[in-house]
Formats: structure tokens, C-alpha cells, sequence
């Protein structure tokens, strides 16, 4: 007994509709658009896609399809059947502006480098953006800079003025001032010409006294344009892989409200457990780098939807580079026992239910590296398709741009990538099989072997 009308009144009018809504979703098409044809599509999302056609006009993709068939009359073909193609990836943790001209006698890290002003770091580090273009990174949350270099880069790139992926930035991380140790000799006074008449407050640069600091110096930051905030809850950076935490649940909860009162995201950065626990009761966005994360807290982010982001390859990265840096052997077992860690706790999160997503932590040589992490990834247990998502529909979600980027569907940006071999089955493929990028409907990267 089936007492339902074999068509219903609303499934006529929703019919209706949909053929309605298929004309006028038919804009028409530049004389610049482009048919992009690919072996196959792998989406950000998992969707595989047998012979793939993608119509990208303008800075957008049309349409998704297989075959001739779907190629609209009068549009140009780019044959790219060698190749898979892959969402343009996001980097959801870099730091863009830390360049460094290999002078002799320096360090990355200085001191004694060459002084360049914000406006000359923007310009150099260029080779930075350039790198991670390569990569099939078309996007990345930069979080941390000094004088806004990063502000200046990602406004020189939207302008159109340089070529780099689209960046999001976080001006000054916010960190602890190191009160000056009593037993240290006092400091030398300056000279009374360049006194100023009052020095700018700390804040300014994200460097935090006080708790009264921290919204100060998140509003100045935004005020700035930074488009996320970010705070370095525990020590840990280059070969310091100490995990002390920094700042309190307290100080961690005003930078996050702060943050969310004016409609900003915020990383945490801790290296250990205690402050990465503080950090998700605080309700980061995503917490970055930490090891050791009790059982608790993975079960909290799962539940929250806070991002675990292990940044697990950077250490690699230390550890391959201590020549450049100055580190010792000593250091570098160091830095791969704390790798070691990091891919247990990623393994854990994983098993726990926990999103990660993508992040280098590139500094100086690691640009052109940026995806390096993925394989980290797999080891610690994710299928090679769930660590695309990582760098591609997670990281979206993270910059609030989940409809936008990240995945290869009609109305998103044309951020595309062409590699050889096949991402489902072989995260390598990804990682050191990129041929050419499209960012936003630019052909970025062609790296095809000459015919
Ligand atoms: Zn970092």
C-alpha cells in the first residue's frame, strides 16, 4: 500500500526548479576559459573522478566532469591526461618572512645578519613564496613575523604585485617577556639623542608583562590586519625542544576571547603537554606542535573540533640543517627523539578522532619542503587520501574558507595541481610528483618535461 503519489506537487516544482537553476547556472563563459583535462581527479574530500574535466573561467572553476563530452563548444583544451590532479594545498603553519642570505659569518637565526627593513624582508622572502607555489601549496597561514613583513607580502600578492600563494597572517605571535634576570649586568643606557621621550609599550610587538597585555595586544594586532592570532604557549623552537609552559589557562583564555570577540581564530603554540592540555580547555582553534597530549585533552579536541597541527617534519628539518644552524649532534638526536614523540601523539590523535591538518612550520630552507609532513602523516596511521584532507578540506575549515578552497568543485578557486602517479594510493605522489599549479585560474608552476 503506498499511499504517496508517484510524483508529488513538490517534486514537480523542485524539478522545475532544478532545470531552472541548471540554465541559469550556465553564466556564460569568457573567451578566456579553459577545459583542464586530467587522468583523474582526487578531491580534498576523498571524490575520484575517471577522466577528468575541469572548466575553470576566470579565477573560478565552472564545472567538474568526465570526458570530451562535458567541453563546451569554442573552449580551449589543456591537456594535463599524464597527470592526476589534486586540490591546490593549504600550509596551515609557516613562517614566510624568515629568510636568510647565507652571508658568511651568520646564522639564520643571527645575529649579525644583514638588517633589511619590513618592507626589504617582504621583498626577499618572495623566494619563499615562490618555493611553496612549487610545492602545490596555493595557500598558507602564516603565524608569526616581526614589523608586518607578512602583512606586506600578502597584500603585495592580492594586489597582484607578486607571485605567492594567498596568505593569511598573524603579524606578532604573542610571547612571554623575559624579565631581565636579576643577577645580569644592567643594560647600557642609550644615548641621550636617541632617547624617545617614552618607550612603546612591549605589547606592541607582542611581547606580554601582564594579563592586562593580552588583549591589548591581540586588538593591535588585527588593528594591524592580521587575519589570525598567535600565541607561543610554551618554549620550543629550532633545537630547543624543551616543552615549559609559558603562559596560564588564565592568559590562554583572554588571548582566545580576545581573539573570538573580534571575529579572529587563534593557534596556540605548545611544544608540551601541560600547555597543550591549558590550550584546548581555552578553546584554541588549533593547537600546534604539542607532544604528549594526555588521553583527556584528545578526547576534548575531538569533541570541540579543535586541529591538531603535530608540525612533525620541521624537526627533520633542524636536524638535516644543523651545519646551517649551528646545532650539534647532541642536538640533532635531540630533535629526532622529540620527532619520535610527536608521530606517537599524531598516531594517537588520529586513533582518537582528532582532525589534523598540514603544517610545515617552514622557516629559511624548509620552503619547497612545505609538504614533506604528509609522509609523517601516513606513518602515523592516516591513508594516503585522509592526509590530502589534512592539506586540503581541513585546512579550509581552519581559515573559516571551507566553501572556497581546498576542494575541486564549481564555484571554488581555481587552485589546482597537477601530479604524476596517484595521491589515493601513494602519498609520494603528492609530495614529490607536483608538475604544475594553478592558483586562482594562473598557471603558477609548469614543471611538464618539454614535449
Ligand atoms: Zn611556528
Amino acid at each position: 500500500m503506498n499511499a504517496r503519489p508517484a510524483v508529488s506537487l513538490a517534486a514537480l516544482l523542485a524539478l522545475a526548479g532544478c532545470i531552472h537553476a541548471s540554465h541559469a547556472a550556465q553564466p556564460a563563459l569568457s573567451p578566456n576559459a579553459r577545459a583542464l583535462r586530467f587522468a583523474k581527479l582526487v578531491d580534498g574530500d576523498g571524490r575520484i573522478t575517471n577522466d577528468a574535466t575541469i572548466i575553470v573561467d576566470g579565477d573560478r572553476i565552472v564545472s567538474v566532469g568526465s570526458g570530451d563530452g562535458v567541453v563546451p563548444s569554442g573552449v580551449a583544451v589543456v591537456d594535463l591526461r599524464k597527470y592526476t590532479a589534486i586540490p591546490g594545498m593549504i600550509d596551515v603553519h609557516t613562517h614566510m618572512t624568515y629568510w636568510w642570505d647565507h652571508a658568511p659569518g651568520t646564522k639564520p637565526f643571527g645575529p649579525g645578519g644583514t638588517r633589511r627593513t619590513p618592507a626589504e624582508v617582504a621583498t626577499v622572502a618572495m623566494e619563499n613564496a615562490h618555493l611553496t607555489l612549487e610545492t602545490g601549496v596555493t595557500t598558507v597561514r602564516d603565524l608569526g613575523a616581526s614589523g608586518y613583513a607578512d602583512i606586506l607580502m600578502r597584500d603585495r600578492i592580492n594586489r597582484g604585485e607578486a607571485v605567492g600563494p594567498r596568505m593569511f597572517v598573524a603579524g606578532y605571535g604573542l610571547g612571554k617577556a623575559t624579565p631581565r634576570p636579576a643577577t645580569a649586568p644592567p643594560a647600557p643606557a642609550p644615548p641621550a639623542s636617541a632617547a624617545p621621550a617614552s618607550a612603546p609599550p612591549a605589547w606592541l610587538r607582542g611581547r606580554i608583562s601582564s594579563l592586562a597585555d593580552i588583549p591589548l595586544a591581540v586588538k593591535t594586532q588585527v588593528d594591524s590586519g592580521a587575519d589570525v592570532i598567535k600565541m607561543y604557549g610554551s618554549t620550543g623552537t629550532g633545537a630547543d625542544t624543551s616543552t615549559t609552559q609559558t603562559f596560564s589557562y588564565e592568559e590562554m583564555k583572554a588571548a582566545v576571547d580576545a581573539a573570538h570577540a573580534l571575529g579572529k581564530r587563534i593557534a596556540i603554540h605548545s611544544y608540551g603537554a601541560s600547555g597543550g592540555r591549558d590550550a584546548v580547555r581555552a578553546g584554541t582553534n588549533t593547537l600546534e606542535h604539542s607532544v604528549d597530549l594526555d588521553d583527556a585533552t584528545l578526547a576534548q579536541m575531538a569533541r570541540q573540533g579543535t586541529v591538531y597541527v603535530p608540525t612533525i617534519d620541521h624537526n627533520r628539518y633542524y636536524a638535516d640543517y644543523r651545519a646551517d644552524y649551528g646545532y650539534t649532534d647532541e642536538q640533532a638526536r635531540g630533535l629526532d627523539a622529540y620527532r619520535a614523540r610527536n608521530i606517537e601523539t599524531a598516531r594517537r590523535a588520529i586513533k582518537a578522532g582528532v582532525k589534523l591538518a598540514m603544517g610545515s612550520d617552514a622557516v629559511h630552507m624548509m620552503f619547497g619542503q612545505n609538504t614533506r609532513e604528509l609522509g609523517f602523516l601516513v606513518q602515523a596511521g592516516m591513508t594516503p587520501l585522509d592526509a590530502l584532507g589534512a592539506a586540503t578540506v581541513n585546512g579550509a575549515e581552519i581559515l573559516g574558507l571551507a566553501d572556497r578552497i581546498g576542494r575541486v568543485a564549481p564555484g571554488y578557486f581555481a587552485d589546482i595541481v597537477a601530479v604524476d602517479g596517484d595521491p589515493a594510493t601513494d602519498i609520494n605522489a603528492v609530495v614529490n610528483g607536483v608538475r604544475w599549479v594553478m592558483k586562482g585560474g594562473a598557471v603558477v608552476v609548469d614543471k611538464r618535461p618539454t614535449p
